[in-house]
């Protein structure tokens, strides 16, 4: 469920007309409805109802200040991957403490930085990992806490750069090895053992997968609760979202109606599947959701420069390119285009849906059925909320765009799109080229 409508012709977000954004602060912008999240958050906590659960939102999927506020605001904690994702937490205003800082190659400035913010606990992907952190508390005189990465070995499948829980992806210990893992881990001084962790890919369609992992590891988790006395399980993310049909999937009761084998994964669902998996532990759960909790929360607007009638292909060229949503060109991935302002009464076209950088990969959707539309209309991405502003970049120096959060009839910009000398502020023509 999400809260993208249209009222009469305009497309709206929660209250807000689309176009009015559009109009006020320009385009490319992406919007972000905080209803949205608040009922992604709320469904997910209530279907785990019965388990000691902290959700850590996977903030590399939507890292902007105003978001990350509105999380703590909910009650989340954030799953990092880099200091400066500390960084923002600090800067949203919101805590560390209900943290977690993940990733392979963690810095020893990144280990001192999440210490010293008092971060709940690391996910170590590797024994030299754990050597580092031991140093790094030890000279700070703190005791770290961490849970290891265990990599389950199960098939997620998902796309192949989003699958991460295979033995041949870089992500975490194999399960034969966890053990010795511990038992190396349990003798650093500056080190407490409190958990374990997974995380088998993104944007899973199926159940199954999670629940192989979950059926794959409880024993060990159980063995470590004995052996380490670890206190929680993190099963981290990757709840998939409707991609296709994104604006019908906002409507009430559309789960239920889809065939079996086609429906997207429900939190109720997932949580129908795992709770009684996890509850026997007696341990602490953690999941660490990024896209479900913002995927459908968010559209990209873009404004349609030119519509180029070719000679059997027709192209309808946005001011919106790959370096503002590069999941198209990067996963291959579907996004729903819809007009802001539909007008059931126009012919249909069939076109290419393409951006203004100079690469042929450019494109966000081949043959698209989209209503005829002309210079100056708006279009919106739909399901752009995750990793979609984050992994925005300026190629093509083209700068960085707007962001925009709506609540009701309120909204006020969260990102002000960047100007050209920001752009440039951090580089220097040296002087001997003068
Ligand atoms: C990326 C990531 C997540 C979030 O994945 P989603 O598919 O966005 O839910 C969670 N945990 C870890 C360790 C990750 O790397």
């Amino acid at each position: 469920m999400h809260r993208f409508h249209y009222v009469g012709q305009n497309l709206h977000c929660e209250s807000v007309d689309l176009a009015t954004v559009a109009q006020l602060y320009g385009t490319p912008t992406y919007v972000y409805s905080l209803g949205t999240i608040a009922d992604n958050y709320s469904r997910l906590a209530k279907s785990l109802a019965g388990l000691d659960a902290q959700i850590c939102f996977a903030m590399k999927a939507n890292s902007n200040l105003a978001l990350l506020k509105h999380f703590a605001n909910l009650g989340a904690g954030f799953d990092l991957v880099s200091g400066g994702e500390i960084r923002r937490v600090i800067a949203a205003g919101a805590e560390v403490k209900k943290s977690v800082f993940a990733g392979v190659g963690k810095t020893e400035a990144e280990i001192q930085l999440a210490l010293e913010s008092g971060v709940f606990s690391f996910h170590v992907e590797s024994e030299p990992e754990l050597a580092r952190i031991d140093h790094v508390a030890g000279k700070l005189g703190v005791k770290a806490s961490i849970a290891i990465r265990v990599n389950p070995d199960v098939d997620a499948r998902t796309h192949a750069k989003i699958t991460t829980g295979k033995s041949d992806n870089k992500f975490g210990i194999p399960l034969k090895y966890a053990p010795a893992a511990y038992d190396a881990a349990a003798k650093f001084k500056n080190i407490v053992v409190r958990g374990v962790q997974i995380h088998i890919g993104s944007q899973l369609t199926e159940i199954a997968p999670f629940v192989e992992a979950v059926e794959k590891i409880a024993p060990f988790a159980a063995e470590l609760k004995a052996k380490h006395g670890i206190t929680y399980f993190s099963i981290g993310g990757g709840i998939g979202i409707v991609y296709r049909d994104a604006l019908a999937s906002g409507q009430q009761g559309w789960w239920d109606a889809q065939p079996a084998e086609t429906r997207p994964i429900t939190p109720e669902a997932y949580g129908a599947a795992l709770v009684p998996l996890l509850k026997p532990l007696g341990l602490k759960i953690l999941l660490e959701p990024g896209r479900f909790m913002v995927g459908n929360a968010g559209v990209l607007l873009a404004r349609v420069e030119y519509l180029k009638r070719g000679h059997g292909k027709n192209f309808l060229i946005l001011d919106a390119g790959f370096n503002d949503l590069v999941r198209p060109a990067m996963y291959e991935s579907y996004h729903e285009i819809l007009p802001v302002y539909r007008d059931t009464t126009r012919r249909a076209l069939k076109a290419d849906i393409v951006g203004p950088i100079c690469e042929s990969g450019d494109c966000f959707a081949k043959d698209r059925q989209i209503q005829e539309l002309g210079e100056g209309e708006y279009v919106a991405f739909m399901s752009a909320g995750a990793y979609g502003s984050t992994m925005a970049s300026r190629y093509n120096s083209r700068a960085l765009p707007a962001e925009v959060v709506v609540n009701g009839s309120i909204f006020e910009l969260a990102t002000v799109r960047e100007n050209f000398e920001a752009t440039i502020a951090a580089e220097r023509v040296p002087g001997f080229l003068r």
